[in-house]
């Protein structure tokens, strides 16, 4: 595995990666290979998760080709150098901006949106015009056999690599020296792979997870707001970072809301056969152990065999619950009263900056209190989840929930180093900046420098 970083490291130290021909004709490359390759991509994902093919399609497949095309079509502007302004006090001299591909880059995928969450970093870091080493998670087997095929079979393995394992052979991967490691997981694993970057000081992006809330007030339209936060929620069976984790509910509205939800569920989720299915025995167990079942609006229908775990909402949840002590990533919908939005903020400013953060509301000065006084990684207003999939909004976390944000341009600059710098004129020179310093140098600089 040494040997392909180092030879990774050389091919990208003999510039071949870098123009922008040679960018595009890998980024249409990597389109073709996927529309090729859709059919076994959606089987894999049905296979690992139980994705239907309208979602595997929309959130992996199709989701990943709209980025291509997106990426495909803005890189020539992306990669011209900028002219930016130039102080006076810098006369005669003008003033850049330029991208320089970073080197080896480290890809480290998890087990939930296994497909896109390698494909869509990949895309920036081609577009930068790096070299990369893949790691897809060792959980969605079917799907890490096919990145595998599409990658290792179709590309030069100095370019880009796709290592198959456990997190044995990510641990081992993470001693070698990246010159950057775009990490997609856990904030437990997210802090290992911190520590390790740092000996050797690489950069790091981690896309991590968290307890996104969800806030719906006594203004909003409920129907829609139980519609679209159920969506969020039960896409790939609640398997989804940006998933509203929990949600709470204004106390005027709140037994109204739930027979909405009530009814939702009855009308959106009866046929099972759409319905993502939980990972692994694991995560099934420790899910089935989140459920309290004196709380539950409605019986899930719960299949060990197959790790099916039909939507669950618990209600007259608290801080207290088994439920709240961690992300759940899984089909079970906590909702929580309150009465007073100001105390409201102020309890979530206490718990970690989630990676998302929804907000049901007609009232403006609700919809601007809320957005003005919380910090999160994205979120939206009357919606749930959509904002990922803008390739104009930087994706990513803050704090607990993440360091760094892609998507679009945005990971274009991500996996590139913003390199500024200055031109300047020889036939002018201010001799005022050498020595010796006069006091009259000194009045002058203090006029310009204020
Ligand atoms: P995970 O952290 O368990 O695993 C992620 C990757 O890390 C896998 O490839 C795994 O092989 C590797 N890994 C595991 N243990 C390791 C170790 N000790 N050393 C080195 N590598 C190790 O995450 P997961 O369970 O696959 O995914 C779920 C988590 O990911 C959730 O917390 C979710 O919120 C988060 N997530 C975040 C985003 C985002 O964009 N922010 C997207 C998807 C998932």
């Amino acid at each position: 595995m040494e040997t392909i970083v180092q030879s990774q490291k050389t091919l990208f130290l003999s510039g071949k990666t870098l123009s922008y021909e040679f960018r595009i004709r890998q980024l249409q490359k990597l389109k073709q290979l996927i529309i090729n390759y859709q059919d076994e991509i959606l089987e894999a994902l049905f296979k690992d998760l139980h994705k239907s093919r309208f979602e595997a399609y929309s959130t992996e497949v199709g989701y990943v080709l709209k980025s291509l095309t997106h990426t495909i079509k803005g890189l020539k502007k992306w990669m011209k150098p900028k002219k930016v302004k130039t102080p006076y006090y810098l006369s005669a001299t003008s003033s850049y901006i330029t991208y320089d591909a970073l080197g080896t880059i480290l890809i480290i995928g998890p087990y939930n949106y296994p497909f896109q969450l390698i494909i869509e970093p990949l895309i920036g870091a081609i577009a930068a015009g790096n070299t990369v080493m893949i790691k897809p998670s060792e959980f969605a087997t079917y799907t890490e056999k096919i990145l595998v095929k599409l990658v290792n079979n179709h590309f030069d393995k100095d370019y880009l690599y796709v290592i198959e394992g456990d997190y044995t052979v990510t641990s081992k991967l993470l001693d070698s020296k990246f010159d950057h490691i775009f990490f997609t997981g856990s904030s437990r694993v997210g802090q290992i792979v911190y520590e390790k970057a740092s000996k050797h000081l690489t950069p790091v992006t981690l896309e991590l997870g968290g307890k996104s809330p969800t806030i719906v007030d006594e203004t909003a339209n409920l129907k829609i707001a139980a519609e679209r936060i159920l969506f969020g929620k039960f896409l790939n069976a609640g398997q989804t970072c940006i998933a509203p984790d929990y949600i709470y509910v204004h106390d005027t509205i709140h037994d109204e809301f739930i027979n909405i939800l009530n009814q939702v569920i009855n009308t959106r989720y009866s046929d099972m056969n759409y319905f993502g299915r939980i990972i692994n025995e694991r995560h099934y167990k420790r899910l089935i152990g989140l459920i309290d079942e004196t709380k539950m609006i409605q019986k899930p229908t719960v299949e060990a065999e197959t790790k099916l775990i039909s939507p669950t909402v618990l209600i007259d949840v608290t801080w207290d619950d088994k439920v709240m002590q961690e992300e759940i990533f899984g089909p079970i919908l906590p909702v929580l009263k309150y009465a007073n939005l100001k105390d409201l903020v102020s309890l979530l400013k206490t718990k970690d900056k989630p990676l998302a953060l929804y907000l049901f509301s007609n009232d403006k000065k609700n919809q601007t209190y809320v957005f003005e006084n919380l910090t999160f990684g994205g979120g939206a207003i009357n919606d749930t989840i959509m904002h990922v999939s803008n390739p104009y909004l930087p994706f990513g976390g803050i704090g607990m929930s993440g360091i760094g944000a892609y998507h679009g341009f945005y990971s274009f600059k991500l996996f590139s180093h913003t390199k500024g710098y200055v031109k300047k004129a020889t036939w002018f020179d201010l001799p005022i900046i050498y020595p010796p310093y006069t006091k009259f140098k000194e009045k002058l600089i203090r006029k310009i420098f204020k």
